[in-house]
């Protein structure tokens, strides 16, 4: 049976992508966590037409609970209490003392913007005060309040959690939706799970396809798991999901990916390449890394300092985009990219020890390539880029890779094979099985 929930997204701004949805998702794996079965995420504009056949739909497939996101500000396009309230049967009403607690709030605001309009501040604050009878209030977080309204009478259709549409409110009113009665009943039929992942680097996801059809021949019940393989970032992502009881397959399904996969397998713990790289950093002996990147832009620079704590172990990096820019703050040989060209392994090697020496650190990183969608030749097309990692006076990984896609994708997927290619320079690996 398990319960089962449904993701209404509103804003015309997120229906037309000129925001990008980050509620669904989140909502998503918060209600996995829960057990809670996500039957699916649905996003609508400003129209209450269009909410409202959302809601309806979701009550038809037989959700438990629907979720919605937006539409609870003070401004005439805030129109989902409203709808909520009828589809549940309830009438609007004021809510007296709800409406002192936010005129408290908006007293702050008030004083931060003191020429703001004190009357559509007083209207505003009428709009969000005014819920369906008897719904639970979630206390504001920004200005608006959240709710859980739940079928008046006979009803039965499903509890409606109602949540502001900025990320950090939706996020930050969400322990509160958990506790409420009407939400906890909604999930009561809610199964325990278990999630496990791993990680593969350098493989096609049509591998994993054929070790699926392995195991089961092999005589690993993998019906009793429930397995999503997904690309991301150039890796591929094995997501497990089973009941307790199948415990025992799933570790009987992993150990026979870590033997079938063992060259590329990298993490059978959750962890990510970029903690991964971190925590080697870290670990005595302790290093410190500095790049020197070409076609990235910084964007390698940027991922490795996006863990907090970075500073213990980023010394530095330099964008070096022109053959200049790569003499003079890397001191690469302009003969070597007179000989060589800007994209070679030669020229990747001299960013590496460039990068060492200027940065004075343990490790280097350079990288140089062709993001496109111009500047390819037959022999260098787009997205050739290459590699090199290297320990001050230690080992050294080159690697000249093909990587496809837009230029947005090589120069991520750049940034990706370097922390692969670091993480197997710090264990001591070589270079990583060709792709
Ligand atoms: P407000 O009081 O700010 O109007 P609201 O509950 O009415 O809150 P919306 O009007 O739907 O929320 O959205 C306000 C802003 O919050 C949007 O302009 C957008 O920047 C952000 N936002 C809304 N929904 C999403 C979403 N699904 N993903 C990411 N950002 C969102
Ligand atoms: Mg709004």
């Amino acid at each position: 049976m398990g319960a089962r929930a449904g993701i209404v997204v509103t804003g015309t701004e997120v229906l037309t992508g000129r925001v990008v949805d980050r509620n669904g998702p989140w909502l998503s794996d918060r209600l996995r966590e829960l057990g809670v079965d996500l039957e699916t995420i649905i996003i609508v504009g400003d129209r209450a037409q269009d909410m409202e056949h959302a809601l309806s739909f979701l009550a038809g497939e037989g959700c438990d609970l629907i979720v919605t996101s937006g539409g609870l500000g003070p401004t005439a396009d805030d129109l989902t209490a409203e709808v909520v309230g009828r589809f549940q049967g309830r009438e609007m009403t004021m809510d007296d003392a709800l409406r002192g607690r936010i005129a408290k709030i908006l007293e702050g605001i008030a004083r931060r913007w003191p020429h703001i309009d004190l009357e559509a501040l007083e209207e505003g604050n009428r709009k969000q005060a005014t819920i369906p009878a008897g719904a639970t209030i979630l206390e504001p977080v920004g200005t608006a309040p959240g709710l859980v309204v739940t079928p008046s009478g006979g009803s039965t259709t499903p509890a409606v959690v109602v949540l502001p549409g900025p990320p950090r409110e939706l996020q930050g009113m969400w322990p509160a939706a958990l506790i409420t009665d009407a939400f906890r009943l909604a999930i009561k039929d809610h199964t325990e799970y278990r999630q496990a992942m791993l990680r593969m680097f350098g493989i096609p996801e049509s591998e994993i396809a054929e070790t699926l059809r392995r195991a089961h021949d092999a005589g690993i019940a993998i019906d009793e798991l429930e397995i999503t393989t997904c690309l991301r970032r150039g890796e591929v992502e094995v997501v497990t999901r089973y009941e307790p009881p199948a415990q025992a397959t799933y570790e009987r399904f992993a150990t026979f990916v870590r033997e079938r996969h063992a060259a590329t397998l990298f993490s059978d713990d959750g962890t990510s390449i970029d903690d991964q790289v971190a925590a080697l950093l870290r670990r005595a002996p302790a290093r410190t890394v500095a790049l020197a990147e070409s076609c990235t832009g910084g964007l390698l620079s940027a991922r490795l300092t996006d863990l907090p704590g970075s500073s213990a172990y980023v010394r530095g990096g330099a964008v070096v985009y022109s053959n200049e820019a790569k003499s003079d703050l890397v001191s690469v040989d302009p003969a070597l990219i007179g000989e060589f060209g800007a994209v070679s392994v030669e020229v990747a090697r001299a960013l590496a020890d460039g990068a060492i020496e200027r940065f004075g650190a343990d490790v280097g990183v350079g990288i140089t390539g062709i993001a496109g969608p111009d500047g390819g030749t037959e022999d260098k097309p787009v997205g050739t880029v290459c590699f090199s990692v290297a320990e001050r006076d230690g080992p050294r990984i080159d690697r000249r890779a093909h990587l496809p896609g837009s230029r947005g994708d090589v120069r991520d997927r750049s940034t990706t094979v370097a922390m692969h290619l670091l993480r197997r320079l710090l264990l001591g690996l070589g270079d990583l099985p060709t792709m």
